[in-house]
This record gives structure tokens, sequence and C-alpha cells, in this order.
């Protein structure tokens, strides 16, 4: 009985690094997006035009763009 606890503990331990895995591997959008999204709007930059265009962050500005997973 007390090696199916131990296994229940792993379990939700290796779930919980699997989560924080997939939290670190979010996009982020560059600042000057953000803001531009807040006033309701997408940031002019020419560079930054040309990374929505291909459905990605800037990262010219400090955008990031993480692969999408492969499953
Ligand atoms: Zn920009
Ligand atoms: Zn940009």
């Amino acid at each position: 009985m007390k090696s199916s606890k131990i296994l229940l503990i792993i379990a939700a331990l290796v779930s919980a690094s699997f989560a924080s895995a997939a939290d670190a591997a979010v996009s982020q959008k560059s600042k000057c997006d953000l803001k531009a999204e807040k006033a309701g709007k997408t940031c002019d930059h020419a560079c930054c035009v040309a990374a929505a265009k291909d459905g990605k962050n800037c990262e010219k500005c400090g955008g990031t763009n993480v692969a999408a997973a492969k499953k």
C-alpha cells in the first residue's frame, strides 16, 4: 500500500514539472505589440507588421516565438 502512495506522489511531481515546462514555452509578444494591443491596435513598426503577417511576435522588439508543439 505504501508503494502506491509513493507512485501517486511521483505522478503528481511529474505532472507539475510538465505544467511548468508548458508555461515556460509560451510565446511572448513584444512590449510594443502589447502596448498597441491595449490600445486596440496592432503595432505599426515595419518589423512588427512583417512578423504579424507570418503569425509571429516581433523578435526584434523583444517578442519570442515558440515553435508549435509537435504532437
Ligand atoms: Zn513594434
Ligand atoms: Zn518589431
